[in-house]
């Protein structure tokens, strides 16, 4: 028995299902979830030693790759001054200001602890500035945990096969009208009906919790006019895609300026932070200066703060994104020719540091059917036969994969290698 394995059965006595959130358990693909120990730079090693190029990198936040000294230097400094105050510190508006020079869209800022409470703060600060109650979200976008967004949601609520939660009260849920992704026609029928009653549109501007699925031409300028037009609150979700598909995210990416945004993982370097902001008009919706109450006794953590500044400041540098995005599509154009040369139809998506592996004939993937038309049988065993050759993929054929910039042309090799062998395999 491995250590990985007698860990999963202890861990299970009083865990449930023996992980802290659902993706982790491998349900999607079989078998025992590896436990970890250490990770650095590109790589993460599991209890039983075996060293894995990582390609999860905890889901987005590990940009830089594990450990970067400057990163834990950075902590280091801040621990010798305390864990936490729940008092005001020089790192949050340092912070604030950072975020604000980055996104331009973000006039005012408010940290929280994760983007579960980034997304709820910012969909209750929309209703409670339009006075409406309706939201709209799209059909395999996952927005966090909180009752109003675990309707047909994406990431492990879809892994796991259950598209709305337990115990999301029926009157909740039917505040949340669910659009098909990238399909702008139904956003403007819904709109046209009942526009006057929806608060929101709070969208993945990639989706990245349906696997990865970049938006179509005009989805996001549309989405952009649409809300112009109805008084609608545009808010992006940006816990995934924020300083990744671009410094400035994919609103700099996509050229297109939300009301509000939302980010988590990479902001906190490694460390358990979110934020929402946007227009100083809305924001100043927000308690101590508005009626719309929102709070949190860890929030702003300086430790967090801290290893978040070292983070933003590395990645800041000119050409950081280019490199991610060039390892991603050097990677990604290498399991295509190897697909090809076994046969094995396959086609991936990118949108710079984040990427989506399908194992369809599809010439592109563009909506949610799309996704769900793909081969997850497939995905199972080549994720597990990528596992045995170093490699470790996100655990499910309904996540996006991350690259980090310690990612070179090592581990190109290596992540090439046991693909050729993968797919040689699948062939068998
Ligand atoms: N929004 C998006 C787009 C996400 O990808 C996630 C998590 O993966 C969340 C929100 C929720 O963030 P957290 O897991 O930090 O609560």
């Amino acid at each position: 028995m491995s250590r990985s394995e007698t860990l999963f059965a202890n861990a299970q006595k009083h865990i449930p299902g023996g992980v802290n959130s659902p993706v982790r358990a491998f349900k999607s693909v079989g078998g025992t979830p590896l436990f970890f120990k250490h990770a650095e730079g590109a790589y993460v090693v599991d209890e039983d030693d075996k060293r894995y190029v990582d390609y999860v990198g905890s889901w987005g936040p590990m940009i830089l790759g594990h450990g970067h000294p400057q990163v834990l230097d950075a902590v280091r400094q801040q621990l010798e001054h305390g864990l936490s105050y729940g008092a005001p510190t020089a790192l949050e508006t340092e912070m604030a200001d950072l975020v604000c020079k980055l996104v331009p869209s973000m006039e005012m800022v408010r940290m929280v602890n994760s983007g579960t409470e980034a997304t709820m703060s910012a969909i209750r600060l929309a209703r409670g500035c339009t006075g409406r109650d309706n939201i709209i979200k799209f059909e395999g976008c996952y927005h966090g945990h909180s009752d109003s967004l675990l309707v047909k949601a994406g990431s492990g609520a879809l892994t796991q096969g259950v598209p709305s939660s337990a115990g999301v009260p029926a009157n909740f849920a039917r505040h949340t009208l669910t659009l098909p992704y990238n399909d702008l026609a139904s956003v403007e029928k819904t709109l046209a009906a009942v526009g006057k009653e929806v608060a929101c549109i709070i969208v993945e501007p990639v989706a990245g919790n349906m696997n990865c699925v970049p938006p179509a031409p005009g989805f996001l300028q549309g989405l952009r006019q649409l809300c112009n037009q109805h008084g609608v609150i545009l808010i992006f979700d940006e816990v995934m895609t924020g300083f990744r598909v671009a410094l400035g995210g994919a609103q700099a990416h996509y050229g297109v300026t939300p009301d509000l945004s939302t980010f988590g993982k990479i902001i906190g370097g490694g460390m358990p932070v979110g934020c929402f902001g946007g227009k100083r008009e809305i924001m100043s919706c927000i308690a101590p200066l508005g009626p719309v109450y929102q709070a949190g006794t860890l929030s702003g953590n300086p430790l967090a703060m801290a290893a978040g500044l070292a983070t933003l400041g590395l990645i800041s540098r000119p050409g950081f994104h280019q490199e991610l995005a060039d390892y991603t599509t050097r990677m990604l154009q290498g399991l295509q020719e190897r697909a090809d040369a076994a046969g094995i139809p396959f086609v991936s998506t990118q949108a710079g540091g984040m990427f989506g592996l399908y194992f369809s004939g599809a010439d592109s993937i563009v909506t949610f059917a799309d996704v769900m038309a793909s081969d997850a049988e497939r995905f199972k065993r080549f994720f597990h036969l990528m596992l045995d050759g170093g490699v470790y993929l996100a655990p499910s054929a309904y996540e996006a994969g991350f690259t980090s910039i310690a990612h070179g042309d090592t581990e190109l090799a290596i992540t090439l290698d046991a693909a050729e062998r993968a797919f040689a395999a699948l062939k068998r």
